[in-house]
């Protein structure tokens, strides 16, 4: 049996903060009562003056591994993981080969089950021509859910796997579309998992297309519109299959209008954004350059605003990165070439706890990106809360020091970001993977010992 005994910290359970000793038994957490009751355990750690948190579940990530190691790697993504308190990641599928069936999922685990310093979960691919047994053959495997990138096809000769559709491609399958989203939904929702959208509805794109030269060419290229409509038209696939649908970095209000809309009507939908959407705006452009080209793209100080509120009232439950690393040299490519994507997983916990405190409430950010998490991703029975019988991922946060975001501190491949030179009124400390220290004092510790997660079905 080994015991981790955490003293004195403001826990933050799902009854709010309160001062309070958390045992962990065997990676399980076993007892969170008041201050001094708890026998001692094997290591005592102080927490005196510190937050205890939930870990993180970044529900968004894109490893790179396998496929493009200059990039990233699952060794380096979970580092970086592990360092800002994000206990699990949930990968995308458009690593090479793209996880369209269950044997490359499976392939995919076991290539980064040895290198993960956090668990990792996978998510399936959903393309133009993917069959219901596919589906069923990849949840049998411990798929998490299903990503549709609307407009991006399945390239079945180039290394690149997803291409946008306007790539001068010959074997370029067709993108996954509304028809294949109406068509699979049925057999996703008997599956009781997640259906994910890339919402960029691609004839919007392709008649606002231009040459990128200025960031407004970005903002003329990719318009909120392209959001709205994809979330519309999925949302009414979404209600009428009953399958669960979750919108992927929301980055407008018009986007969230439309959200709004379907909820309103029925339709079971959860919603994410990322930190880049919270804290910037096109204003911040030319201190950033391409480090802010992302899609879709970060916006008006009006979109910032209106979600911002929308996380702050609980209608945006889940803050994730969309962990998107390039290569220096590909960043710096003039804009129009340069990939879109940016490293984030590191100072995601830090940026939502610095949003949440100026929204008067700190408690905000382990529900962003823990405990809404857990739920889409079908973990919340063991994952998601400071409290007995769930897995001993704890984050001991230091309120009182600072991180300022700057390259030296990251541990993605990918050392600059979006985030470059934001103020965090926190550290992250020390940090628990079911009860095993992965960070001590900011500093990686121990083997790679993370797990591959499997849902619980979500109940229908
Ligand atoms: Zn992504």
């Amino acid at each position: 049996m080994t015991e981790l005994l955490i003293r004195g910290g403001l826990v933050f359970g799902p009854d709010g903060p309160l001062e309070a000793d958390v045992l962990v038994t065997d990676g399980v957490i076993t007892r969170v009562d008041a201050r001094g009751s708890t026998t001692t355990g094997e290591t005592v750690i102080d927490a005196r003056g510190m937050y205890v948190m939930p870990g993180a579940i970044d529900v968004h990530v894109h490893s790179r591994d396998p496929g493009f190691p200059e990039k990233e790697d699952f060794g380096t993504l979970t580092a970086a993981a592990a360092l800002g308190g994000v206990t699990t990641v949930l990968d995308m599928p458009n690593t090479v080969p793209a996880v369209d069936a269950a044997g490359v999922l499976e392939s995919k685990a076991a290539l980064a089950r040895p290198k993960a310093r956090v668990d990792f979960g996978l998510w399936g691919l959903i393309r133009f021509s993917s069959s219901e047994d596919q589906l069923e053959e990849l949840a049998a495997a411990g798929a998490v859910g299903f990503k549709a990138y609307l407009g991006y096809g399945f390239s079945t000769s180039r290394k690149q796997v997803l291409q946008s559709v306007d790539a001068d491609d010959p074997d370029l399958e067709a993108p996954p579309d509304y028809g294949t989203l109406a068509r699979l939904a049925p057999a996703i929702a008997r599956l009781g998992l997640p259906l994910v959208i890339h919402a960029e509805d691609p004839a919007i794109l392709s008649a606002f297309r231009r040459p990128l030269e200025t960031y407004a060419d970005l903002l003329e290229s990719r318009p909120a519109e392209a959001e709205a409509v994809a979330i519309s038209a999925a949302a009414a696939i979404a209600r009428e299959s009953g399958v669960s649908l979750h919108v992927a970095h929301l980055s407008s209000a018009l986007g969230l209008r439309a959200a709004q809309d379907a909820m309103r009507s029925g339709a079971r939908l959860t919603l994410e954004t990322c930190p880049a959407y919270l804290w910037l705006s096109d204003q911040d452009f030319p201190r950033l350059g391409t480090s802010m080209k992302v899609f879709p793209p970060i916006r008006t100080a009006a979109d910032r605003d209106a979600l911002v509120k929308a996380a702050a009232n609980g209608v945006i439950r889940i803050v994730a990165t969309d962990h998107a690393p390039h290569t220096d040299e590909e960043k710096s490519r003039p804009f129009g070439e340069a990939p879109s994507g940016s490293p984030g997983v590191q100072t995601l916990y830090l940026s939502c706890l610095e949003l949440a405190k100026r929204l008067g409430d700190v408690s905000l950010a382990p529900r962003w990106v823990s405990e809404g998490p857990a739920a889409l991703a079908g973990l919340g029975q063991d994952k998601g809360a400071v409290a007995t019988g769930f897995d001993g991922d704890l984050v001991i946060v230091d309120p009182l020091r600072k991180t300022q975001v700057r390259p030296a501190l990251m541990r993605s491949r990918q050392r600059h970001s979006d985030l470059d030179g934001q103020e965090f009124g926190f550290v992250i400390r020390d940090v628990f993977l079911r009860g095993r220290p992965i960070v001590r004092d900011g500093k990686l510790t121990g083997r790679a010992s993370g797990r591959m997660v499997r849902p619980a079905r979500l109940k229908s």
